[in-house]
């Protein structure tokens, strides 16, 4: 069988799971072999039955109530004990960055080699991996050898499909694997973002300023429109290096990777660390002074202007618009 780690977080599921369920299920397709899940921790068992809607036949279910919160040697314990059991020609975890840590351990633990954040697979004797390399600016092809192959599925790099198996799913149940040693690395408490709306990741629309911005105070003007078309407000690290805003709020290759229908930039040069995190997006409006930003090059609308005259009178025609 495939084995595919689905992530979660005290109960609510990371959605690249599903992205990368979606590759697991060609490649079992591709094999004549079927396609399980593991999920760890008692929270997410209630998840098992979302999971036959993406080709999973059986979900291999780890209860144990120290597994609460996120522990990534536990966890790895789990599904290398696992991997052990039933000996999958292929495990698969979202290349996440719990995924691709999880999968880390996993890997030194049963000392076998593991490709990160692939984008294509070919099965074989040893699979013909594509993979995403120096924050996506490079593909890779690469061979993956090993009698268990380990790979994690780059975020957004294939688009979650369903195709469900008949009936529910076959539940079994795991015993506990993991020692307390295994328990030294886990999350201890939670300090949450004060962030109100959607989040980056799922947002249709996400509205991001750079140091064109120029203040905290400037980012009013920003959340207005994402207020009015329901949007998400990203930053630049230049905005959040200077304080301006949350790290949780950057956008890129050391921030976060979103791929909306719309990404607005506002006074962002467009760095390759910053596009690599928004290359996704279906469409890019760049709003800068500079006809020769870097960014023009990537987008496909541009308006050239100062963006604290641009965003009020773009905010207006969108209050016009809902006729308001
Ligand atoms: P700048 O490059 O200074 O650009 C400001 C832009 O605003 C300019 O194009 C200017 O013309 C325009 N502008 C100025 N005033 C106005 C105005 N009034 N109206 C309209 N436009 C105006 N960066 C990220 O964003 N995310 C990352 O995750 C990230 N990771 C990194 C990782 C590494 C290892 C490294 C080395 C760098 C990383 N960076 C990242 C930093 C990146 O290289 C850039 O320095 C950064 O993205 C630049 O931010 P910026 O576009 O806001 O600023």
């Amino acid at each position: 069988m495939i084995l595919g780690v689905v992530e979660h977080d005290r109960g609510r599921l990371e959605e690249r799971s599903l992205e990368m369920l979606t590759l697991g299920r060609r490649l079992a397709h591709e094999l004549g072999r079927p396609l399980h899940a593991v999920l760890v921790g008692e929270e997410a068992r209630p998840l098992a039955a979302r999971l036959p809607a993406f080709g999973v036949s059986a979900v291999h279910v780890a209860g144990d109530a120290r597994l609460r919160e996120y522990a990534p040697g536990a966890w790895a314990r789990t599904v290398a004990a696992l991997v052990e059991a039933e000996r999958p020609a292929a495990v698969l975890a979202a290349g996440t960055d719990r995924g691709n840590e999880v999968m880390a351990h996993v890997a030194a633990m049963r000392s076998l080699p593991m490709a990160a954040n692939c984008t294509e697979v070919q099965p074989g004797d040893a699979y013909l991996v594509t993979r995403l390399r120096w924050g996506g600016s490079l593909l890779e092809e690469a061979r993956l050898s090993g009698a268990v192959k380990l790979l994690t599925v780059a975020p957004h790099a294939v688009p979650a499909e369903e195709a469900p198996v008949p009936g529910p799913p076959v539940v079994h149940e795991l015993a506990p694997a993991f020692t307390e040693a295994d328990l030294r690395v886990r999350v201890t408490g939670r300090i949450e973002a004060a962030r109100g709306g959607i989040s980056l990741t799922d947002a249709r629309v996400v509205i991001s300023g750079g140091r064109g911005v120029g203040s905290p105070e400037g980012f009013k003007a920003l959340e207005e429109l994402a207020r009015l078309l329901n949007a998400a407000v990203g930053c630049s690290r230049v905005a959040t290096s200077l304080g301006w805003r949350p790290h949780a709020d950057q956008v890129g290759q050391t921030g976060t990777r979103i791929a909306p229908e719309l990404y607005i930039a506002c006074g962002v040069s467009g760095a390759i660390q910053h596009m690599v995190g928004c290359k996704g997006a279906k469409r890019i409006l760049a709003i800068n002074t500079d006809p020769e930003a870097p960014i023009l090059a990537k987008a496909d609308y541009a308006v050239i202007g100062d963006l604290h005259a641009v965003l009020p009178a773009l905010a207006d025609a969108v209050r016009k618009a809902k006729g308001g």
